[in-house]
């Protein structure tokens, strides 16, 4: 059983598909990159997969169940996280704050036990610290735990959405173009972050991403995708040098 599997996905604003027919799938411990032009549909796929966006047909699957029957509150619980293409972070709290956010999915005591404070919400809290901290130290964060977002470089705010993601303990990450705005340095440590997530937590991780040099340097498999449609399925080379590939990144039409 592969990890996500998506079958004959459609999804369609007015009338207009923006999806149309997309079939793929992800095995566990993969770094699985979609690549293609603006308005492909990349974003489209990972707003189906959390459940913002309702397809009009078609199946996605995440570890056998199927996500579609489910609202978005509870794709979250299944062990999916995101980051999204514009960031979004609680700009005025905390580094430390927007991370304990992160934990929500994980808060298993209830508003009478908190009330009181018991022993248990107590080892809670301190089970949610506990994994915030490894976060940040995985990250290399732990200068930036009590500056407010909005004061942040816009490359550590990424680190910060991402590490936000990581601290919902998730089998499956989507990243929607982590190094969008990355100067080539930032670039080089996104690709290292990402290593370690997939090395070291043993998360699969899909990823929208423009840069082919971080592509090339970390995923194990390319999809591109272009007006909804899926192109090509393969190694990094094997995509970028597809001619139908090439072709739709020039605009031109088959
Ligand atoms: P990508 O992420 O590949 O750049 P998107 O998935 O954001 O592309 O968009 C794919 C297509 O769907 C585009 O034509 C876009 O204009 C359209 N689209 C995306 N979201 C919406 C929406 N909420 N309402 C209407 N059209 C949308
Ligand atoms: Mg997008």
């Amino acid at each position: 059983m592969s990890e996500l599997e998506i079958n004959n996905l459609v999804l369609a604003f007015g009338g207009v598909k923006a999806i149309n027919d997309v079939s793929f799938s992800v095995e566990r411990g993969e770094v699985y990159a979609i690549i293609g032009p603006n308005g492909a549909g990349k974003s489209t796929i990972f707003n189906a997969i959390s459940r913002i966006y309702t397809p009009k047909s078609g199946s996605i699957k995440f570890q056998g169940r199927e996500l579609l029957d489910m609202q978005a509150h509870e794709v979250v619980n299944t062990g999916i996280a995101r980051t999204f293409q514009n960031i979004e972070l609680f700009e005025n709290a905390t580094v430390l704050n927007n991370l304990l956010v992160g934990r929500a999915s994980k808060v298993r005591t209830g508003a009478f036990s908190e009330f009181f404070f018991t022993p248990r919400v107590r080892r809670e809290e301190h089970e949610h610290r506990k994994k915030v901290e490894e976060i940040l130290d995985l990250l290399a964060m732990q200068h930036h735990r009590y500056e407010r977002v909005a004061d942040l470089s816009y490359g550590a705010r990424k680190n910060v959405e991402l590490a936000r993601a990581l601290c919902a303990e998730p089998e499956l990450l989507l990243l929607d173009e982590p190094a969008s705005g990355l100067n080539p340095e930032e670039t080089t440590d996104m690709s290292f972050w990402l290593k370690d997530i997939k090395e070291e937590l043993g998360v699969t991780i899909v990823m929208v991403e423009h840069d082919m040099n971080l592509v090339g340097r970390i995923a194990d498999r390319v999809l591109a995708l272009a007006g909804g449609e899926v192109l090509a399925v393969g190694s990094v080379t094997e995509v970028q040098s597809n001619p139908i590939v090439q072709a739709a990144y020039l605009g031109v039409t088959q």
